[in-house]
C-alpha cells in the first residue's frame, strides 16, 4: 500500500475550503527528487534538467524547479508564455516544437531560446519566420542552434511512443548532416543535438543507450562538418513505476552509465566538453502529485461500480492508455475487509474508469479515494467534454500547510468562450 504525505485528518481539513476533486503535489517530495536527478548528474560540468512544461503547466510548480535551476522545455505558445513568466527566459528554454507555427519560432526566438528544429525544411522555414531568409550578417550570433534526430528502425520502440519510424518528429540521419552544414554555412556556430525516444521508460539501458547514441552522433558530425557540440539532450522519457511491481529508476544507475559512455565516447574519441540535458516531466512530478476526489455513489449490477465526484477529465490517463494507477482509501488502509470494484466518474462514456476489477477496501459514499502518480500528465490533460470542470490544484508545503496554485473551474469558465447575447 502506498504511504501519502497527508492523511484522512489533513484531508478533512483541506476539503473544507476546496471541495473534492482536487490535485495536490508535494513539495517535499519533489524537492527531495530533484535533488536526487542533480546529484546523479554533477559529474558532467552544465548538466541541465529542463522540466517538460506540458507533463504539469503550473507556473507555481515550475518556480519550484527553478530553485534546482532547471529550465523549461516549451513545444507552444502557451508554455513559453508560462516559462517567461516564471523567469526562464534565453537559454533556460528548449523550445522543442514539431509542426511548428511561425509566430512561435518568432516567439522562441525573441525570448532567447535554444531552438530544436524538428524537421530539415524548419530552418528554412524559421528563416522566413524571422525575415532573414536572404541572410543576415551577425543574425546567429551567440545564438545556439539544435536538431531533433530521429533514429528509425535503429532504435527498438517502447510502449507510449511507438516505434521511431512510426513517430512523426525529427530527423533522419542523413538529413542532420545536410542541416547542420547548412546553418555553420549560415554563421551558426554554437551546436546542440537532440533526441526523445522514450516515453515512461523504466529500463536504465534504453535511457543509457539513448545517449551513447547522441554522443557517437555527435562525433560523426564533428568528423563530418566540423562543428563542435556545446551540448546533447537526450530527451524526456524516464518512467515512473505506477505497478505495485515496478520499480523506480535509479538516477544514479542511469547517471554513472552516462558517464561510463561519456569517457569513452566524447573524452576518447577527443571532442570538446558536452554538456547532458534532459527534459524529463514525468519522473519530476508525477509520483508527487496526487488526485484527491471522494465515492459519490455505490451501485451493484453485474458488477460493483463505485462512481467518484472525479472524472477522467481529471486523470484521462487510464482511460486513454489503459494506464494503472494506484488507489488509496485513506482511513480505511488496513481495514483488511476487501470488495472489488469499478472505479468510475460520471462522464458519458464507458471508458470513463479510473480502475478496473481492483480490490480495495469496501468503500461507502464519502469515503475519499486517492489516485496516485497523477502529478504528470494528470491535470494538465484535463479537458471540458461533457461540461466537466478542471478542478483546482493545490500545492503541500514541507510545513504542512496547503496553497492553492490553481482555482477549479467554474461554469462561468464553461461558458465564457459562448456568446448568448447574439441568440
Ligand atoms: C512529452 C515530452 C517530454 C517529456 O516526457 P516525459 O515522459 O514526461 O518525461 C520531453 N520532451 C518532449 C519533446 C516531449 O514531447
Amino acid at each position: 500500500m502506498r504511504k501519502l504525505p497527508f492523511d484522512k485528518a489533513k484531508l478533512d481539513e483541506m476539503s473544507v475550503k476546496w471541495p473534492t476533486p482536487f490535485h495536490v503535489y508535494d513539495a517535499k517530495a519533489i524537492r527531495e527528487n530533484a535533488k536526487r536527478l542533480r546529484k546523479a548528474f554533477a559529474w558532467n560540468k552544465g548538466f541541465r534538467e529542463y522540466f517538460a512544461v506540458k507533463a504539469t503547466p503550473n507556473p507555481h510548480i515550475m518556480k519550484l524547479l527553478k530553485e534546482f535551476d532547471f529550465g523549461s522545455d516549451c513545444s507552444s505558445m502557451a508554455e513559453l508564455e508560462l516559462a517567461e513568466r516564471v523567469g526562464n527566459v534565453g537559454e533556460s528554454i528548449m523550445f522543442t516544437s514539431n509542426d511548428t507555427p511561425a509566430e512561435e519560432f518568432r516567439r522562441a526566438w525573441e525570448l532567447g531560446a535554444i531552438v530544436n528544429l524538428d524537421d530539415i525544411t524548419h530552418w528554412d522555414f524559421m528563416l522566413t519566420a524571422l525575415g532573414i531568409s536572404g541572410g543576415a550578417p551577425g543574425a546567429f550570433e551567440g545564438r545556439v542552434m539544435c536538431c531533433r534526430y530521429n533514429p528509425g528502425p535503429l532504435k527498438g520502440g517502447n510502449a507510449i511512443i511507438g516505434k521511431p519510424e512510426e513517430a512523426k518528429y525529427g530527423f533522419t540521419r542523413e538529413q542532420l548532416f545536410e542541416c547542420y552544414a547548412r546553418m555553420k554555412a549560415a554563421g551558426v556556430t554554437r551546436f546542440g543535438l537532440h533526441t526523445m525516444v522514450a516515453s515512461n521508460e523504466l529500463d536504465p539501458n534504453y535511457i543509457i543507450d539513448t545517449a551513447k547514441m547522441l554522443f557517437s552522433l555527435a562525433g560523426d558530425l564533428h568528423d563530418a562538418i566540423g562543428i563542435d557540440f556545446e551540448f546533447v539532450n537526450i530527451g524526456g522519457g524516464i518512467g515512473i513505476p505506477y505497478r505495485p511491481d515496478q520499480k523506480a529508476m535509479d538516477f544514479s544507475a542511469v547517471g554513472g552509465g552516462i558517464k561510463a559512455a561519456y569517457e569513452e565516447l566524447v573524452d576518447g574519441r577527443g571532442l570538446k566538453p558536452i554538456r547532458l540535458y534532459m527534459e524529463c516531466g514525468r519522473c519530476i512530478t508525477g509520483p508527487y502529485g496526487y488526485l484527491v476526489a471522494r465515492v459519490r455513489h455505490v451501485k451493484s449490477t453485474y458488477r460493483l461500480y463505485a462512481g467518484l465526484d472525479a472524472c477522467m477529465s481529471n486523470l484521462m490517463r487510464p482511460a486513454l492508455y489503459g494506464a494503472y494507477h494506484e488507489i488509496v482509501v485513506p482511513g480505511k488502509e488496513g481495514s483488511g475487509v476487501t470488495s472489488v470494484y469499478d472505479v468510475t466518474g460520471s462522464l458519458c462514456e464507458n471508458n470513463d474508469k479510473f480502475a478496473i476489477q481492483r480490490v480495495l477496501p469496501v468503500l461507502e459514499p464519502g469515503d475519499y479515494v486517492v489516485i496516485c502518480d497523477a502529478g504528470a500528465h494528470g491535470h494538465a490533460m484535463g479537458f471540458q467534454y461533457n461540461g466537466k470542470l478542471r478542478s483546482a490544484e493545490l500545492l503541500l508545503e514541507e510545513d504542512g500547510s496547503v496553497r492553492e496554485i490553481r482555482r477549479a473551474e467554474t461554469l462561468d469558465d464553461y461558458f465564457a468562450t459562448l456568446d448568448f447575447g447574439s441568440l
